[in-house]
């Protein structure tokens, strides 16, 4: 179902107007839709049916309490990068034992509060945090489980930036080392092997690279297996893409049958820790046209949107979809640069967009419920954007458009 659609030309978020709600909260603002995090959410479920599965909502993608609660209903479990996505976790009503812990700096601190809370799984990305967990958890008389993120030096043909399974990428331990970290971990009182897990990029068009790392990672359990180290669960982290433009990526059925029929067989749970399929094109966020302007060689329309609300088209070159919350009628259409007003020259959300516009319009930019909100900052002192979700007719605040005296407050002068 398109939970994003046109009534007489007037944008839609499920059926409630988003001219509407623009007028009511202000701009800029996100918008989510209640139906399509569910919908995106259940399709990972279905796509499991009869298969022993945990999928681990991956919080950094969008980490609303209200985005949580939603997904947590549904039975999600979540995959946390930080104490304080844990915090929110548990705010959000999620259940900390379908918790994984992934991330390669895990402090002292948020190692003991996942103890405490008693989460799935510690997901290791090296030998000297796999010690330190060891050693918390024998302070403590717990018992961590653990899956060693593997390094499977696979391509996942995507953004440098977000591609993650190369040998010269920060994260996971090589496959040569694997072994013997595990062997190492049997020895370790405070430590209980649950896994494997691998996490290659993200915005993959294609599951090639997933199914390639996951034969290494198979070829690896059979090693595992001869030397008596027996798992429970296989995780192949997240990564699904999204249509931003026109990408065609696999859907979480084709991702989930491959890796059934690889499996075949192997008595595994399969973990997933999806993010940006379940939320990016479940949220827009909408600006309005402050100032057409144009020099010689280009028209600009300056928003009220910046990088600062929706940083990755410039830091990642990111394409996402702008159109107007009212079309307007007839046909004449200028090639516009969208930019904000910050001083930056990379702060632009689209570049030669064909628009039919005027000063006052609303632009929505598609795609935005992910890596948007949770990557905005208040850079030039710009307050952050709110966030709405609609259910149905139903227009929900919720998180409140920050003040400038919020920014400032826990800022002090020199005495004197
Ligand atoms: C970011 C991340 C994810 C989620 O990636 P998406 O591309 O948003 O699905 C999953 N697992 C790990 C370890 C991550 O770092």
């Amino acid at each position: 179902m398109e939970h994003f659609s046109y009534k007489d030309n007037n944008l839609l978020v499920e059926d409630a107007s988003v001219a509407s709600i623009a007028e009511k909260y202000g701009t800029p603002c996100f918008i989510y839709s209640k139906a399509a995090l569910e919908q995106n959410y259940q399709a990972y479920e279905k796509a499991f049916e009869g298969h022993s599965h945990l999928i681990c909502y991956a919080v950094k993608a969008n980490s609303n309490l209200a985005v949580l609660n939603v997904l947590s209903k549904l039975g999600a479990g979540f995959d946390i990068v930080s104490g304080g996505e844990l915090d929110r976790v548990i705010a959000a009503g999620g259940d900390p034992k379908k918790v994984t812990f992934s991330g390669l700096g895990k402090t002292t601190q948020e190692i003991y509060k996942a103890l405490d809370t008693g989460i799935h799984c510690f997901n290791i990305e090296s030998e000297a945090e796999l010690l330190r967990i060891n050693e918390i958890a024998v302070n403590n008389s717990q018992v961590a489980p653990i899956s060693i993120r593997v390094n499977p030096d696979v391509n996942a043909e995507t953004h440098p930036y977000i591609s993650t399974g190369l040998k010269e990428n920060k994260f996971g331990i090589s496959m040569g080392k694997a072994i013997e970290l595990y062997l190492h971990a049997t020895e370790m009182k405070g430590i209980c092997i649950k896994g494997l897990d691998f996490h290659i990029g993200s915005q993959l068009t294609s599951i090639r690279p997933i199914l390639d790392a996951l034969d290494r990672i198979l070829t690896l359990n059979e090693q595992l297996i001869s030397r008596d180290v027996i798992i429970e669960h296989i995780n192949i982290g997240g990564g699904l893409g999204v249509t931003y433009e026109n990408e065609m990526p696999p859907t979480p059925i084709e991702l989930v049958s491959a890796v059934k029929e690889k499996l075949h067989g192997i008595d595994l749970k399969i973990v997933v820790e999806p993010g940006r399929s379940i939320a990016a094109n479940a949220g827009i966020l909408v600006t309005k046209v402050e100032y057409l302007k144009n020099n010689e060689e280009k028209n600009f329309a300056i928003i009220d949107g910046a990088m600062n609300d929706l940083i990755r088209p410039a830091l990642y070159g990111a394409w996402q979809k702008i159109v107007p919350v009212k079309k307007a009628a007839g046909n004449e259409n200028t090639t516009y640069d969208i930019v904000g007003p910050i001083c930056e020259s990379a702060d632009a959300l689209g570049k030669n967009r064909s628009l039919n516009i005027n000063a006052g319009d609303l632009l929505a930019i598609k795609s935005a419920g992910a890596y948007g909100f949770v990557m905005s900052s208040n850079y030039n002192t710009r307050p952050r954007a709110p966030e709405i979700m609609i259910s149905g007719s139903e227009t929900h605040l919720v998180r409140e458009r920050e003040t400038v005296s919020d920014l400032f407050q826990n800022e002090y002068l020199l005495p004197g």
